[in-house]
């Protein structure tokens, strides 16, 4: 496993270059990733337009969507093989201490790899054994690409114990909302997401997914006629906009929840008058844990989702600059993939 290869790097101030490099070695408990695809998400277009310089340490790979196959492993890991086709957890959490109280994805010191450590666009990548997860057999490695974005919705809608026949409205039709919207129906809801953007509403739509534009719909009497009177049973805010924060209450019937997916770096405004009076929870979803990912890879493997429709596009690892800039010009695609190497 010697020789070069391709790596990209982000520059700051919206700038990625693709250089020569030496391939890596993986050391104890690590090891070495030929990447097949790895997506662009939200968070890596956040650190494209500097917005998260202060936590990026410049030049790096960024990029956390990967999958990719097993080249090598470092001592001491006997769990994979040369060949395995996997996908990567980015979650560091070896700075876990008991003030964490076991919740070691959100634990205090978390690493998030590929934002606070070097990240997957790039030909080969170490990364410490136990991020990774067997992709399932047969799945081809551009669609197991999207299990990182999946095990986000599946996080998403078992910390908010969807039932069968519930009543979701999931706010926000992104890549994330979309994910959510469908786990949410898998998981047997009466899914209804709420967006504004045409393009994603008329996707939606395509896709099997009610939608609706709620500066057109009364969506809060569409929750109470789909549900007897009652108002939804569940409510994830994906979509980050305070409007969407302060309206979310209107939406849900006695005792429903809310899932907040969405970052708001910033505190908003909330009817709290509205969780006394029916009594609503609030709950938080942050990333996920390994159960998530199973269940994302045991829906990959039933193939029960529209994944591949998620896909807008595909850019070889040479032009990500390009794929960048694609995305700030237009921003309604889904999930755009780099394909790093692994033809
Ligand atoms: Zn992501």
């Amino acid at each position: 496993m010697d020789g070069t290869m391709k790596a990209s790097y982000y520059e700051g101030n919206r700038v990625l270059s693709v250089k020569e490099t030496a391939r890596p070695e993986p050391g104890p408990g690590e090891v070495l990733l030929d990447v097949a695809y790895c997506g662009i998400c939200g968070t890596d277009v956040h650190i494209y337009h500097g917005a998260m310089d202060q936590r990026v340490a410049m030049p790096q790979t960024i990029g956390h969507e990967a999958s990719g196959v097993v080249a090598g492993v470092g001592p001491g890991v006997t769990e994979w093989k040369a060949g395995d086709k996997v996908v990567v957890r980015p979650l560091d959490n070896r700075g876990e201490t008991a003030a964490d109280r076991g919740h070691s994805h959100v634990c205090a010191k978390l690493k998030f790899i590929g934002i606070d450590s070097p990240g997957g666009f790039q030909e080969s990548w170490i990364v410490p054994a136990f991020t990774l997860h067997k992709a399932p057999e047969g799945l081809d490695l551009k669609t197991a690409a999207l299990a990182e974005p999946l095990a986000v919705a599946c996080h998403d809608v078992r910390m908010g114990e969807v039932t069968e026949g519930e009543l979701a409205v999931v706010i926000g039709g992104g890549p994330i909302g979309m994910l959510v919207a469908m786990v949410a129906q898998a998981a047997g809801a009466r899914v209804i997401l709420s967006e504004v953007n045409p393009s994603r509403l008329a996707f939606a739509r395509d896709i099997g997914i009610e939608a609706v534009n709620p500066l057109e719909t009364d969506l809060p009497a569409l929750c109470r006629e789909k549900s007897g009177g009652s108002g939804a049973d569940i409510v994830f805010e994906v979509s980050g906009a305070k409007a969407a924060a302060l309206g979310m209450t209107d939406l849900l019937a006695i005792r429903g929840r809310i899932v907040v997916v969405a970052i708001y770096p910033k505190p908003v405004e909330l009817n709290l008058f509205h969780f006394f009076w029916k009594e609503l929870k609030l709950i938080g979803a942050r990333v996920y844990e390994p159960a998530d990912y199973e269940q994302a890879l045991e829906l990959m493997a039933a193939r029960i989702l529209p994944l591949e429709k998620m896909i807008s596009a595909v850019y070889p690892l040479e032009r990500i600059a390009e794929a960048f800039a694609a995305l700030d010009a237009n921003p309604e695609g889904m999930k755009t993939l780099i394909q790093c190497g692994g033809k």
